[in-house]
C-alpha cells in the first residue's frame, strides 16, 4: 500500500519526481471502495474511475477525458467525501446543477448550490455554514460539495470573500471545472465566463484541480492548462505537472451512419421520419438542427407529416425557461419523444435512454458533432447517430463559420467526415481527436484501444462494395476542369455556379450569388470557353460533380472565400497552391495519370442495381442479413430435405 504522494505537503515542487501508478493500492483504497458501495451503491469501478480517485486524494492537477456517461462525476464526488473542508465544483448550467446536487442529496451527500436560482434564504444559509467551517465551530458539519456557475466566481464579491477564508484554514479541497472545454475558444462551446477561471490558481494557490470533459481535442486541452495555470505534463511526471487521464473515446453502442439527405426541404424531412417511424417508432430522441428556425420548421414538418405519430418539442435558446423546464419535464416523462434542438439543448442532459441522435445537417465542428450525437445510449445500449448530409449543406456551415476563429478548418474536418464513404467513423474521430497532439497523450491513457481497427458496425464499416463508385481517370479529369474552370472564370463562383458553368450549363452563373440580392456582382456574367481553358465539359452528374468539389476542397485543393452581403454570407470556391500543380498539366498528362494523387469514390445513384444508400439502423442489418441467411439456408435445407 503506498502513501500519498508528499506534494500537498509545504514543498510541493521539491517532491521527487517519478511515475506514479494510479491503478495501485493506496492507503485509502479500503475507504474508497467502502463510500462507492454504502453511498453510491457499486460494487466496482468503471475504467479509470478508480485512478482518477487516486491522483485526486494524491492532490494532483488533473484532466479526465471520459466519453459522456462514461461517469465522470463519481472522480470527484467520491474523493470529496474523504477529504476534509469543501470541493467547489464548477459547472455550466443550472439544471444539470440541480440535477446533480438532487442525486446526491438521494444519496445522503451533503451537498448545496449557489446560483442565480437560488433563494437569499438559502443563500445566508450557505454562507452562514461556509464560515462556521472556516472558523471551524464545533458540530457544525462541512459542506462537502458546492456547486457554483462560473458567474459566481467571476462576479460574486461575497462567494470569493467566503473562499478565502476557507483557503486560509485549508478547507478548500479542490476545484472541479465539469465540462472544461467550455474554457477554449477553440472548443465547440465556448463560455466567455470559464475564461475567468484563470483566478482560481491566483487568489487560492495550492487548491489542485481537476478539470472533466468528453471532447477535449489537443488544442483545446492546451488553452485549457494554460488558462487554468496547470502545469503541462511531460514525461518525468514530476509531482505538481497536470496528470492527464483520456479513455477511448469509442462508444461501442453507438452506430454512426452519414445517410444521403434530398435537396428539398420536404423531402428531407420525409425521410427523417421514415427512418424515424421504421427504426425508432417509439423510442426517445433528439434532432439536432443548426439554427432556431429550422428547429422550428423541422418539429412542426416532423409532426404534420407523420399524422402525429413523432411528438416533437422545440428547444433552443430564444425558448422561454418556462418553456424550456416544462419540455425537459415532458420529455423526460416520455410525452414528448423527439426534441428538435440547436446546440443549445443538451448540454450534460442525464437521460439515459436516447435511442437515436439525428443530425438535420452538419454540425459546425466534428467536435461538435461527436459530444451531441454523444447524448445517445448513455445507458450503454445500442442507439444510432445518424447524420444527413448533402453537399449544399458544406457550403452553409462554411459560411457560418466563417467569422469564427479557426472555424473554417473545424468545418472542414466535419465536411471531411461527413463525405467520406469509406473510413471506419472510429478510425476518423480518433484521427481527428489525436491530431497534432504535442503532449503523448497515449502516454497516461490507462485504456489501451487499438485506434486503427475498424470498429465494424459504422456505415462505412457495413457498406456494400457494389454501392460505391470509382470511376478512376474521369474523376481526375474531372477534378482538372473544375480547378480549371474556377481559375479562368475571372470571378468568385459558388459552388452552383461552378459545377454548372464546368458542366456547361452557363446560365445559372448569370443568375448570381444571393438570389439578386449582390445585386452588382450578380450582374458579371462568367463565362468560360470550356473547350479552351478545360478541354471540354465535365461529364459528370450534378451530384457527383458537387461531391467531387467538396472532396477537392477537404483535400486542400479548393479554398474558401467570404462575401458579406447584407443578409447572408456567400461562400466561394477558389483554386489553391496546391492545385496549381495541377492546373499547370495538360489534359493528356492528366488522362495518363500525371499530376498529384487525387481521388474520389461516389455513393451510386439509388436505383441503379446494386446501389443502396443505407438504413442509418446499422447495428441491425448484420443481424437482419443473418437471419435472412439462414432463412435461405432452412429453406434450401428444406426443400433438399
Ligand atoms: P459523465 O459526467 O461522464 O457524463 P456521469 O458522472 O453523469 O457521467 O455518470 C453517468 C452515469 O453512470 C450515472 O448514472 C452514474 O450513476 C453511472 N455510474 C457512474 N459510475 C458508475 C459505476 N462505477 N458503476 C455503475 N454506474 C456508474
Ligand atoms: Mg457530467
Amino acid at each position: 500500500i503506498r502513501e500519498a504522494h508528499p506534494q500537498h505537503r509545504s514543498d510541493r515542487g521539491k517532491a521527487p519526481a517519478g511515475n506514479i501508478d494510479y491503478s495501485g493500492e493506496f492507503e485509502w483504497t479500503g475507504a474508497l471502495y467502502d463510500k462507492l458501495k454504502t453511498v453510491f451503491g457499486f460494487d466496482s469501478f468503471r475504467s479509470c474511475q478508480e485512478s482518477i480517485c487516486n491522483a485526486n486524494l494524491d492532490r494532483r492537477d488533473i484532466v479526465a477525458i471520459m466519453p459522456t456517461g462514461g461517469g465522470k462525476s463519481l472522480g470527484y464526488q467520491l474523493p470529496a467525501l474523504l477529504t476534509p473542508g469543501c470541493t467547489l465544483v464548477i459547472s455550466p448550467l443550472l439544471a444539470l446543477i440541480a440535477d446533480q446536487v438532487m442525486h446526491l442529496h438521494e444519496a445522503g451527500v451533503d451537498a448545496v448550490m449557489l446560483t442565480g436560482a437560488t433563494s437569499k434564504e438559502e443563500q445566508n444559509r450557505i454562507y452562514q455554514r461556509l464560515q462556521a467551517m472556516a472558523n471551524g465551530t464545533p458540530g457544525a458539519p462541512d459542506i462537502k460539495l458546492c456547486y457554483v456557475t462560473p458567474e459566481k466566481i467571476a462576479n460574486s464579491k461575497k462567494f470569493k470573500a467566503a473562499l478565502d477564508k476557507l483557503h486560509r484554514v485549508h478547507k478548500l479541497a479542490r476545484f472541479v471545472i465539469d465540462e472544461a472545454h467550455c474554457v477554449s475558444q477553440q472548443g465547440h462551446d465556448f463560455r466567455p465566463d470559464y475564461q475567468k477561471l484563470n483566478v482560481l490558481r491566483e487568489l487560492w494557490p495550492g487548491v489542485p484541480f481537476l478539470a472533466l470533459s468528453a471532447t477535449c481535442p489537443a488544442a483545446v486541452l492546451g488553452d485549457l492548462l494554460r488558462t487554468l495555470g496547470m502545469r503541462r505534463p511531460t514525461h518525468a511526471q514530476a509531482v505538481d505537472e497536470t496528470v492527464i487521464f483520456s479513455t477511448s473515446l469509442y462508444r461501442k453502442n453507438l452506430h454512426y451512419a452519414v445517410l444521403p439527405k434530398p435537396s428539398s426541404g420536404t423531402g428531407s424531412i420525409e425521410k427523417m421520419r421514415d427512418y424515424i417511424l421504421t427504426h425508432h417508432r417509439n423510442d426517445t430522441g433528439i434532432v439536432y438542427c443548426l439554427t432556431r428556425k429550422d428547429c422550428e420548421s423541422v418539429a412542426e414538418d416532423l409532426m404534420r407529416l407523420s399524422d402525429g405519430a413523432i411528438r416533437t418539442g422545440v428547444y433552443h435558446a430564444d425558448v422561454a425557461d418556462a418553456k424550456k423546464e416544462a419540455l425537459h419535464r415532458q420529455w423526460r416523462e416520455g410525452k414528448v419523444k423527439v426534441v428538435c434542438a440547436t446546440i443549445a439543448f443538451g448540454l450534460g442532459i442525464d437521460k439515459g435512454d436516447v435511442r437515436f441522435v439525428v443530425h438535420h445537417s452538419l454540425s459546425k465542428s466534428l467536435d461538435g458533432f461527436y459530444q451531441e450525437s454523444g447524448r445517445a445510449g448513455r445507458d450503454g445500449k445500442d442507439a444510432d447517430c445518424v447524420l444527413y448530409y448533402r453537399t449544399q449543406d458544406a457550403m452553409r456551415i462554411a459560411s457560418l463559420t466563417c467569422n469564427e476563429r479557426g472555424g473554417q478548418d473545424k468545418a472542414l474536418a466535419m465536411l471531411a467526415f461527413a463525405s467520406d464513404l469509406e473510413e471506419c467513423r472510429k478510425i476518423q474521430f480518433a484521427q481527428y481527436f489525436n491530431k497534432s497532439s504535442k503532449m503523448s497523450l497515449s502516454f497516461f491513457r490507462t485504456e489501451e484501444e487499438d485506434a486503427n481497427t475498424r470498429c465494424g458496425h459504422c456505415d462505412n464499416c457495413m457498406r456494400a462494395p457494389d454501392t460505391l463508385e470509382r470511376l478512376g481517370v474521369r474523376t481526375r479529369v474531372a477534378a482538372w476542369q473544375l480547378l480549371r474552370v474556377a481559375a479562368d472564370a475571372g470571378r468568385e463562383l459558388t459552388m452552383t455556379q461552378l459545377c454548372d458553368l464546368a458542366r456547361g450549363l452557363g446560365s445559372s452563373a448569370a443568375a448570381g450569388p444571393g438570389k439578386g440580392k449582390g445585386k452588382g456582382r450578380a450582374k458579371e456574367k462568367a463565362t468560360v470557353d470550356l473547350d479552351r481553358v478545360a478541354g471540354g465539359k465535365v461529364e459528370l452528374s450534378r451530384e457527383h460533380t458537387e461531391a467531387l468539389c467538396v472532396r477537392l476542397l477537404v483535400e486542400g485543393y479548393f479554398t474558401l472565400s467570404f462575401h458579406h452581403t447584407a443578409y447572408s454570407v456567400n461562400v466561394y470556391l477558389e483554386p489553391s497552391a496546391t492545385a496549381a500543380r495541377f492546373t499547370r498539366l495538360g489534359k493528356d498528362d492528366v488522362e495518363q495519370g500525371g499530376g498529384p494523387p487525387f481521388d474520389c469514390v461516389f455513393l451510386k445513384k439509388p436505383g441503379r442495381k446494386g446501389a443502396a444508400s443505407g438504413s442509418g439502423h446499422v447495428k441491425k442489418a448484420p443481424e437482419k442479413a443473418k437471419a435472412k441467411a439462414k432463412a435461405t439456408s432452412a429453406s434450401a435445407s428444406a426443400s433438399t430435405g
